[in-house]
């Protein structure tokens, strides 16, 4: 198992931002996480569990631990009937071509969600009318606070908007099954498919680095809708701009920093809770320490 010094998290997701991992792993099967796990225990560092960093804001001065990135090794997708048991590490897209291909129904709406089963069960990655939660039937997972493998069943997981009790738990996920229905065809499935893309490209500016949405759903609202009317598309710190297509997306034009997204961050929050009295909450995840604190 290789752990390897100093590694740059930058071009490791989707914002292309970050500064250095101290100690940086991929691993290809559970043993080699625990080692990893382990590890780091010994040397009393913190592990941040990486998927396809999709949903993240790196510091500019990195992860001063370990960083376990799942999404480059520690794939793969097995298919039984309408059932997938599916790594931690596998590309949710994937998943979705696959199931739409096999007339299965459940994922299409997801297509196009850049992130890996970790982070989509983490976060319960949802688009449309669709969340994971609603494919999930149960997640395998190492509880690094007892040492131990345990498997937990969908109603257990206390799925919410965006939530499940994974988040803040040290655990690492590291298999889900998922249980699709069989009541499309895969032409009628792949049709779908193709419109969520078709809508993802007319509504998200994919052609620039960006981490999705920025703020979660606040209740009764769109944060998107909030922002624009508080005048704030295209507002821009160096680099970093709100993006003119969609006011919920943060876009770097290249050489974005971390603390430039965190500072818009703050002044989207305090603009919008001035004008509307709603504190819009982050629903991408802050990874390292940041000078500027969140509203
Ligand atoms: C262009 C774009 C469009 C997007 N559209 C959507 C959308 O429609 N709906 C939506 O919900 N999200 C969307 N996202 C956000 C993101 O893709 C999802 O949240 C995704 O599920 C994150 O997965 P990830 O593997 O990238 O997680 P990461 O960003 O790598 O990590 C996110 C969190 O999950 C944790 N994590 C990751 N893997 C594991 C694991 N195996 N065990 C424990 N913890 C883990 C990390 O520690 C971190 O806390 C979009 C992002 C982009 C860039």
């Amino acid at each position: 198992m290789i752990i390897k010094k100093t590694v740059s998290l930058k071009e490791k997701n989707s914002f292309k931002i970050g500064g250095t991992a101290k100690y940086y792993s991929e691993p290809s099967k559970e043993n080699e996480i625990i080692y990893c796990l382990n590890w780091a225990k010994d040397k009393d560092l913190p592990v941040f569990i990486m998927g396809k960093g999709s949903n993240v804001l790196i510091s500019d001065q990195g992860w001063d631990g370990l960083v376990v990135n799942l999404s480059i090794n520690f794939c793969n997708i097995i298919w039984n009937n309408k059932c997938a048991n599916v790594l931690g590490g596998s590309q949710l897209n994937l998943i979705c071509n696959q199931a739409v291909k096999r007339g299965l129904t459940g994922l299409e709406e997801l297509s196009g969600i850049p992130g890996s089963v970790g982070g989509a069960v983490l976060m319960n990655a949802g688009a449309f009318n669709t969340t994971i939660s609603d494919s999930i039937k149960s997640v395998r997972f190492y509880d690094c606070s007892v040492s131990k493998i345990d498997e937990i069943e969908n109603v257990d997981i206390n799925f919410g908007y965006r939530k499940s009790i994974f988040q803040n738990s040290n655990k690492v996920i590291l298999s889900a099954r998922l249980e699709l229905k069989q009541d499309l065809s895969a032409q009628e499935l792949e049709k779908v498919r193709a419109d969520i893309i078709r809508k993802r490209n007319i509504k998200q500016p994919l052609q620039y680095p960006n981490c999705g949405s920025v703020f979660k759903r606040p209740d009764g609202n769109y944060a998107g809708a909030l922002i624009e009317k508080c005048g704030l598309k295209g507002f821009r710190i160096g680099d970093v701009e709100i993006s003119q297509k969609h006011a919920n997306f943060i876009i770097n034009r290249g050489n974005g920093t971390a603390n430039d997204v965190r500072e818009i961050i703050v002044k989207v929050q305090k603009t919008v809770f001035n004008e509307y009295g709603i504190v819009l909450e982050p629903e991408v995840i802050f990874v390292g320490e940041f000078e500027e604190p969140l509203f």
